[in-house]
């Protein structure tokens, strides 16, 4: 199969964007992923898929821990600087949640400990245990079509 078929195909189904972060030997790191999902309520679980590649991956691996920022809808920006599209001056707004690296300003965020790993394909997904959560009432930016888009909050009836 084409990998642009399958590609367009999975771009037809509407995600947010978040940016993972770990820390390791006191260096914080992101990258910019929308394959997350929630995995199970009891245990609080969710996992992330993270390409062979991703230099995120061998971090994970070796701290064990990761959370999730869902961005808001004006961190466009910050999704294509952990993307590797770095943007010139952007301030990364690093903050902690219960000693998790975090990015402020974000939607919501998810702080875990990985509990276990599996291999499939070119990708690794990580079920991380929610350790902590922290919610703002803001609106979430999205990521459909290949492009990235606003909520438009019209309720359907
Ligand atoms: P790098 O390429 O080293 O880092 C990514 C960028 O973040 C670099 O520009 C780096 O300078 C910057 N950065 C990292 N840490 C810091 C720091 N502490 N301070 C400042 N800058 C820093 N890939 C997946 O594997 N899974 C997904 O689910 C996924 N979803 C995506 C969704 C979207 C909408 C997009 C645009 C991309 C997605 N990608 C996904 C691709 C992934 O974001 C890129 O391949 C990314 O560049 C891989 O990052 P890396 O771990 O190799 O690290
Ligand atoms: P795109 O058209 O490549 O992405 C549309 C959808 O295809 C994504 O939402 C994702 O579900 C899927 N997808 C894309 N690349 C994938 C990959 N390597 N492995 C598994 N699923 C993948 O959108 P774009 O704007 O061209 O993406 C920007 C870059 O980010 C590309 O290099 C793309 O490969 C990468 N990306 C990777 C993933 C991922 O690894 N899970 C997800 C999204 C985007």
């Amino acid at each position: 199969m084409e990998d642009r078929l399958f590609r367009n195909a999975m771009g037809k189904f509407a995600t947010g964007v978040t940016v993972i972060t770990t820390t390791l030997d006191d260096e914080t790191y992101g990258m910019t992923a929308n394959a997350f999902m929630s995995v199970s309520l009891n245990p609080p679980l969710v996992v992330v898929s993270i390409g062979e590649k991703a230099s995120m991956l061998s971090r994970i691996e070796q701290s064990n821990t990761f959370a999730v920022s869902i961005l808001e809808e004006n961190q466009k920006a910050l999704s294509q600087h952990f993307a590797g599209q770095r943007q010139e001056g952007q301030e990364i707004p690093f903050g902690e949640l219960e000693g998790y690296p975090v990015i402020d300003g974000s939607v919501a965020q998810v702080v875990c400990d990985v509990v276990s790993t599996h291999v499939e394909g070119d990708h690794s997904l990580f079920i991380g245990k929610v350790k902590a959560i922290h919610i703002e009432d803001y609106n979430p930016l999205l990521f459909f079509n290949g492009g990235y888009k606003k909520l438009a909050v019209d309720e359907l009836v």
